[in-house]
């Protein structure tokens, strides 16, 4: 009898303990799921996290290699999405996360992997879409157009509908032997640039675009270093009046580089444009503009000169910039009489609204714009009559042959014939030879204005002046 209680104790212990260590047991493979799961996830949308996303795309590169196929990376960044945060609070900033995220998963298919990487950053592993390029860029093209409109669709946090928009940037991966950073640096550049190139839309790594980027990065911090250690410089080419007087000069700037020595702006002046750069480099030649009128105040045979600079359509944009333009020259004491700005047409081909009253009070302080280049662009004559244009330069292209081509001749005549009724100058650019001179006189008389290498190349302020000295025979 007591031995069989004994068992029955001995029985209930056992199962006893083994219940508990099917708890513990149970306990630990729970604790264990929860921290493999905290391990590989973002916590706050439940997407797969950056360790476990770049962990399978290494194993899709290696089959990519092994069976000839191809496989993407794309990038989604949020357009904005700090001003939402900012300005609706970081809450309904996650909210809309994981409202994007539950979006972006419903569209994809069962096997595409999508990650969170942080931030307003989702990334997209699709593997396995078949050895043709064409054809995976098509399938790529077609997800990413997805993706963008559900992203764009509005989103519903706390009764509000938000608007949001992404960029995205897409790397393919094949059997070449490629590096998971390169991957996903080369699907970050192109996000990058679809964001650069207004945002909402989607573009693929190509070669190029990393180049580019490079380029474009070096050129920008070496203008930078070019403004600080004051690398720029105008060069002056003369203008000559009917007489065959120097009336005025136009200033262009030349930049000598440490490393790659005089820089012509054809090469500089677009990255200056595009990173904006543009801006203080040009109120650098405004200044320096002026202080070379106010120089040339000092002497008899330079005071009546007239200077011409180049603005860029940048320039003009950018608010304030009548202010700023009238502020600089009347603290050099100079007269804006004495200052024309030469603007191309893309400027006024833009209709921006403000554009027009930026011309008038610049006009109105005394500054006179000059319309350059004109014959290259639209070349529309009704410009003269809505912008405040006190001259206008007929490009290069149309003096080159203007003596012989009939055609030539009958446009610049019909320009100087409408430029006329208007009360606007003109002057004729890059007049290299004799015979286009006795050509563009027999057109257009003694009230044309000439400029070209045959009266003289952009000189060094002191070598311009120089030049003039000795041309008026004094000194
Ligand atoms: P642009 O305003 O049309 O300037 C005339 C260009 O033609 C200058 O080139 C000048 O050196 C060149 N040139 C003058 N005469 C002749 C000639 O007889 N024959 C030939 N073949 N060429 C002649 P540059 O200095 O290289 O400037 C190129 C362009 O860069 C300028 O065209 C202008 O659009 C821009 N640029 C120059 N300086 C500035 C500047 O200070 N600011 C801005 N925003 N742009 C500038
Ligand atoms: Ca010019
Ligand atoms: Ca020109």
């Amino acid at each position: 009898m007591r031995e069989k209680i004994k068992k029955q104790i001995l029985h209930n212990l056992l199962l006893e303990v083994s219940k508990r260590y099917d708890y513990v047991m149970a306990q630990n493979t729970r604790i264990f799921e929860e921290t493999s799961y905290k391990a590989i996830h973002d916590e706050l949308t439940g997407l797969y996290n950056r360790f476990y996303f770049i962990e399978q795309l290494k194993k899709a590169v290696a089959f990519a290699k092994r069976h000839d196929n191809y496989g993407a990376v794309i990038f989604i960044d949020l357009d904005n999405f700090k001003v939402i945060n900012d300005t609706a609070g970081h809450k309904a900033g996650d909210t809309l996360l994981q409202l994007i995220a539950k979006k972006l998963r419903a569209i994809l298919r069962e096997e595409d992997l999508l990650a969170r990487f942080g931030g307003d950053e989702f990334v997209i592993l699709v593997d396995n879409i078949g050895e043709d390029q064409q054809r995976a860029v098509d399938i790529l093209q077609k997800i990413s157009d997805k993706l963008l409109a559900s992203v764009s669709y509005g989103h519903i946090v706390d009764q509000k509908v938000y608007q949001i928009t992404a960029s995205i940037g897409i790397a393919l991966f094949h059997d070449h032997a490629m590096d998971i950073d390169d991957i996903l640096r080369y699907a970050d550049s192109a996000m990058y640039e679809a964001k650069r190139k207004g945002k909402s839309r989607a573009i693929f790594f190509n070669p190029l675009i990393e180049e580019q980027l490079q380029r474009r990065f070096l050129m920008e911090t070496s203008i930078r270093q070019g403004i600080e250690e004051e690398e720029f410089f105008l060069v002056y080419q003369p203008q000559v009046d009917g007489e065959g007087k120097v009336m005025g000069a136009e200033a262009l700037i030349r930049w000598n580089n440490a490393e790659r020595g005089v820089i012509s702006p054809g090469e500089f002046i677009p990255f200056a444009e595009e990173s904006r750069m543009i801006i203080p480099i040009g109120e650098w030649i405004l200044h320096e503009a002026c202080r070379t009128l106010r120089r040339w105040e000092e002497d008899p045979l330079l005071r009546g000169l007239k200077l011409s600079i180049n603005c860029s359509a940048i320039e003009f944009m950018e608010p304030g910039f009548d202010q700023k333009v009238i502020q600089v020259v009347t603290a050099h004491g100079v007269s804006p009489k004495r200052l024309t700005f030469e603007i191309t047409e893309s400027l006024l081909m833009m209709h921006h609204t403000s554009l027009t009253s930026v011309m008038r009070r610049l006009n109105a302080f005394g500054i006179s714009i000059a319309l350059d280049d004109f014959g290259t662009g639209y070349s529309s004559l009704a410009y003269l009559k809505n912008f405040p244009i006190g001259t206008l330069k007929i490009d290069r292209s149309f003096i080159e042959d203007i003596f012989f081509d009939t055609s030539d001749q009958a446009l610049v005549r019909a320009i100087i014939s409408v430029a006329k009724d208007f009360g606007i100058e003109v002057v004729a650019e890059g007049v290299e030879k004799p015979e286009q001179e006795t050509a563009l006189r027999e057109i257009g008389g003694k009230d044309l204005i000439v400029q070209g290498y045959l009266y003289g190349k952009p000189l060094p302020l002191p070598a311009f002046e120089e030049a003039l000295f000795k041309e008026s025979g004094s000194r």
